[in-house]
């Protein structure tokens, strides 16, 4: 299939009127797949009332089909659209946080969505991205955007167009292409259906700036074990992973260093993730850096484009540093975690 790539300015006024935004809108009213920056990570977009458009996606992707997806809107009063009800404490959310990196699960209205995007539950995902481009591509098509992240299923989430390129190009009608994406790890997702809400997944609204707006949330046991530091004992599958397996490693500098001589002496190719204020300790094949220790933000902006550069490069094994664990360090961690298929290694 030939995919169509629209070059947009993010700033312009009134971009929803552009032809490149009206040609994308159009094919996702026909029902076809268009990926679309957000503030987070690019995600691929399709109408989220068609049954046809929504298995698209899965299908481009390689997407497990119990995993449901975020439906994306363009106005803060199109939840109620889509929502059974919106307690109390959603709608103070939804006052702060939206435009935002906040994705709200609420009970959804029966008949409305595709039940592919629900992927059957009781329960939808619903966030207001505030990317421009992606404001104006909802608003454009009048739909609500079904989108998950714009990669293959188990990559690195892409935050940039040619990301997007490498896995989907020939697959999907169109990308819009906007550049860099800004937080570069996914949205907070936090469940408002019961009593207490419930964090499910660690983004780019912490647990810290969502508690100052409504009082203690839990975290769900998946995102606890990030907090709290198990003694992981591995696990089978991975989600946005390199290559090359990775191994997270706590421990210092020489530590990793250790690390990466005894792989080497095995003949192997080494790469080393590391950040600026620590990457002339090392000594190894492939060095990537991923930002700044002292701005955990910039790691989580550069995280997925930096674990897709050990690609191609005959990388056999990847140590990589380790973060702070609270604000945004929760979602890095997350991520790493999972990059690594939870395989850690301590000093
Ligand atoms: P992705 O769009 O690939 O970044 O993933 C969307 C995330 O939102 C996944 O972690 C989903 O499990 C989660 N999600 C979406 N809808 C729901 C829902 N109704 N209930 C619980 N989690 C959801
Ligand atoms: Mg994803």
């Amino acid at each position: 299939m030939l995919t169509k790539i629209w070059k947009v300015d993010n700033y312009v006024e009134n971009l929803y009127t552009y032809p490149q935004i009206k040609e994308a809108a159009n094919e996702l009213r026909k029902n076809e797949l268009v990926a679309f920056p957000t503030e987070t990570v690019y995600g691929l977009g399709a109408n989220a009332h068609s049954d046809h458009a929504v298995q698209k996606i899965y299908r481009a992707k390689g997407r497990p089909s119990d995993n449901p997806l975020i439906v994306h809107i363009s106005k803060k009063e199109d939840v109620d659209k889509y929502a059974l009800e919106v307690p109390e404490k959603a709608r103070k959310l939804i006052e702060q946080f939206w435009p935002g990196p906040l994705t709200i699960i609420l009970n959804v209205k029966q008949g409305l969505l595709s039940t592919y995007v629900t992927a059957g539950l009781p329960t939808v995902g619903i966030r207001m991205p505030s990317h421009p481009v992606a404001l104006a591509l909802i608003e454009a098509s009048g739909l609500p955007i079904a989108a998950p992240s714009a990669n293959l299923s188990g990559k690195p989430s892409p935050t940039t167009f040619q990301h997007v390129n490498n896995d989907l190009h020939g697959k999907i009608a169109g990308i819009v292409d906007g550049g860099e994406t800004g937080v570069g790890v996914e949205s907070t997702v936090i469940d408002c259906t019961e009593g207490t809400p419930v964090i499910l997944r660690p983004g780019g609204v912490t647990r810290e700036e969502i508690e100052n707006i409504i009082g203690p949330v839990a975290m769900d046991k998946q995102v606890k074990e990030v907090v709290d530091q198990p003694k992981s004992p591995g696990m089978k599958y991975t989600h946005y992973a390199p290559d090359a397996p990775m191994y997270l490693v706590e421990g210092s500098p020489t530590y990793i260093q250790q690390l990466v001589n005894n792989s080497r002496n095995q003949g192997k190719r080494v790469g080393v993730l590391t950040t600026d204020e620590q990457k002339n300790y090392y000594k190894a094949d492939v060095i990537v850096c991923c930002g700044k220790r002292d701005h955990l933000s910039t790691v989580a902006h550069n995280l997925y484009s930096a674990l897709r550069q050990f690609n191609d490069k005959k990388i056999n094994i990847i140590y990589s540093e380790t973060f702070p664990r609270e604000g945004i360090g929760v979602a890095i961690m997350n991520r790493l975690l999972k990059a690594a298929g939870h395989r850690v290694i301590k000093e």
